[in-house]
């Protein structure tokens, strides 16, 4: 499932490749964000040209639209959206602790009401993993309690606590034909947390281990902490997932701390406000400083939208809000987060990660307003 081809000499970087039933992936490897079974703006075809090799999808989102019966009846999520590749889901664990309203924690999972209409559903281990099988998803992640970064110490205990249980459960659940299964660390910024859960959840020998509780508003420090905390903990014959994770300056870090996989919806969400990331960190493509720029976004960037397009046409159609400036931006952006683990992959197969991560994190500026989108696309994925 995972193999392990090299270990960086000066960090913990890893060069590794997964084996799923749709195909094989390549870590470190971004993984760009379908959502409700899109990924915004751009169809499969082109996401296949700049490089994706794994999408994620929601599971709860797509549990409540279109529905299991739609999917069941396509033929499975792969077919209904015409994405043969691996495709990775989320347990649904996020969006019932962060969008839905809680009714009632029990046992063996949550009673909530949907955030669309209201309607009473129960979401626990053995459901979200039901979800899983039928949606046919290559890597399923375990059901798992997330709580907000700032939550008292009483809550972070009880969310590790259900976190283990529900782990231990869902390993028990059917699964689909060759679907993995992915375990989840959360612990907060409590080293002795993180190191429980973290034994725990690797006792049960799952095909791989996720960070959890990053990416939910906390500040980047405490981000970096809760990741170093867990790391030492998890088996090297595994991959390793940073759920939500992050800037393009902040997956090379978190390669060097020993990730392999990221998914972020920063590339396609910051696009909507005008916003596309370079190598030198973010810049603002409506601002009136590009109305005759006539350089493409990113000098050098083999996008097609670089390749096509000046920043001063992209600015007027984001200006006069043509749908194709939108686009664009998100062609472009999420080309970059895949090109630069691309390079990454590179620069470990050529032993220049160390030099590689400097130059790339030296010339990086890392922009407020997208540090400050974080937590709002937290929600969104
Ligand atoms: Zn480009």
């Amino acid at each position: 499932m995972f193999e392990l081809i090299k270990t960086d000499a000066s960090t913990k970087a890893r060069l590794g490749r997964i084996t799923t039933a749709h195909g094989v992936v390549d870590t470190p490897v971004y993984m760009p964000v379908g959502t409700q079974g899109s990924v915004k703006a751009i169809d499969p075809r082109e996401l296949r040209e700049m490089g994706a090799q794994i999408i994620l999808g929601n599971t709860y989102h797509l549990n409540i639209r279109p529905g299991l019966d739609i999917i069941r009846a396509a033929g499975g999520l792969h077919r209904f959206i015409n994405w043969p590749a691996p495709i990775l889901t989320d347990s649904g664990g996020f969006q019932v602790f962060s969008l839905a309203k809680i009714r009632k924690i029990k046992q063996h999972g949550v009673e909530f009401r949907s955030h669309l209409d209201g309607s009473a559903l129960f979401l626990g281990p053995k459901e979200a993993m039901e979800i899983q099988r039928t949606l046919g998803s290559d890597i399923a992640m375990a059901f798992d309690e997330c709580p907000p970064h700032d939550a008292p110490a009483k809550d972070q205990r009880l969310a590790v606590e259900r976190t283990m249980r529900w782990a231990r459960e869902c390993r028990e659940q059917p699964r689909a034909s060759g679907q993995l299964v992915f375990g989840i660390v959360q612990g907060g910024s409590n080293a002795a947390l993180r190191e429980e859960c973290a034994k725990t959840i690797v006792a049960l020998e799952l095909d791989g281990y996720a960070i959890g509780g990053v990416s939910v508003g906390e500040p980047e420090p405490e981000m970096m902490k809760a990741l170093e905390l867990t790391e030492p903990f998890l088996p090297v014959d595994r991959a390793r997932y940073a759920m939500g994770l992050g800037t393009p300056a902040q997956m090379v870090e978190l390669v060097a701390r020993g990730m392999d996989m990221f998914d972020c919806v920063l590339p396609t969400r910051v696009a909507r406000n005008g916003t596309a990331f370079t190598r030198k960190g973010a810049i603002g493509v409506k601002g009136g400083s590009y109305k005759a720029d006539f350089r493409p976004i990113e000098d050098g960037c083999g996008c097609f939208a670089c390749q096509h397009f000046t920043r001063a046409y992209l600015r007027h159609l984001l200006n006069v809000d043509e749908i194709l400036g939108l686009r664009m931006l998100s062609v472009h952006n999420s080309h970059l987060f895949l090109k630069v683990m691309a390079d990454v992959r590179a620069a470990l197969a050529a032993g220049t990660f160390a030099e590689f991560r400097r130059e790339f994190v030296a010339s990086y500026v890392p922009s407020r307003k997208v540090l400050s989108a974080r937590e709002a696309a937290a929600l969104e994925r």
